[in-house]
């Protein structure tokens, strides 16, 4: 029988499956994203300390299968894992809910995760302690886009190489770039753009260095600054994250 082995894990997504048992999706510490299966989790609770439902902290005990995806759980405990405590607050919920869906959307199976392991909690972390809404999603995307290898440098043009922080014109975010263009290297351009005025290009200058901690208290990011990540994120991803849709009906212009 193939060797149990434990690592900090956060659930990102979980569903109920046959009568007793569940289904879970994980980002671990040590074993990237991991699915797996908790065989009778739902009658018996003895060996499931906390519950494997999202934004669940656990120490998260498996065993490979042989073939299949699926690993089998056997256990879930909290040991000294801080909980993430959302409240009642739905403006929190769903945020949290599209971080979740966010770093499964950029981690895979099998592959090393430890640093969007860290910024997950970090930020899941910050989410409990702060008042929404703030610019916390705007530096955990760009955190955890840069993690994946997609940074952004906001400070120089991606056409001339020019420094954008010396002009006060109108400069353009160029979705399937991945970067600025100045006012010259924007011209005649029409397709895949968001037109940024100066105070958006500085706050996502600020945003790209700021901790997941400080942003806790930085205001919310501009519609246009916004609006940049959300279509980036769409483009890198090929697809629009399902719950982006339920956060920005919770909290408008996020
Ligand atoms: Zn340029």
């Amino acid at each position: 029988m193939p060797s149990e082995e434990t690592t900090a894990a956060i659930v990102l997504r979980a569903s109920n499956y046959g009568e007793a048992d569940r289904i879970v999706t994980l980002l671990t510490r040590d074993r990237g994203k991991l699915a797996g299966i908790a065989r009778g989790i739902r009658k018996s609770r003895g060996r499931f300390e906390r519950r494997l439902e999202p934004f669940a902290h656990v120490w998260l005990s498996f065993r490979w299968r042989r073939h299949g995806e699926l690993v089998f759980i056997t256990r879930a405990e909290a040991g000294n894992l801080a909980a993430f405590e959302l409240g009642a607050d739905l403006r929190k919920f769903a945020l949290g809910a599209y971080m979740l869906e966010l770093s499964e959307a950029l981690t895979r199976e099998g592959a090393q995760s430890i640093g969007a392991y860290e910024l997950l909690a970090q930020a899941l972390d910050t989410l409990c302690r702060s008042d929404c809404p703030n610019a916390l999603k705007q530096v955990f995307e760009l955190k955890m886009l840069r993690w994946a290898g997609y940074g952004i440098d906001f400070s120089r043009c991606r056409g001339c190489g020019c420094d954008i922080g010396r002009d006060d014109a109108r400069v353009a975010f160029a979705i399937n770039e991945g970067g600025l263009l100045c006012e010259r290297c924007r011209r005649g351009r029409v397709w895949g753009m968001v037109l940024l005025e100066r105070p958006s290009v500085l706050q996502l200058q600020r945003l790209d260095a700021l901790s997941l901690e400080a942003s806790g208290t930085e205001p919310p990011a501009t519609p246009e600054a916004s609006t940049s990540l959300n279509r980036f994120i769409s483009f890198v991803l090929e697809r629009n994250l399902r719950s982006l849709e339920f956060l920005q009906r919770t909290i408008p212009n996020i």
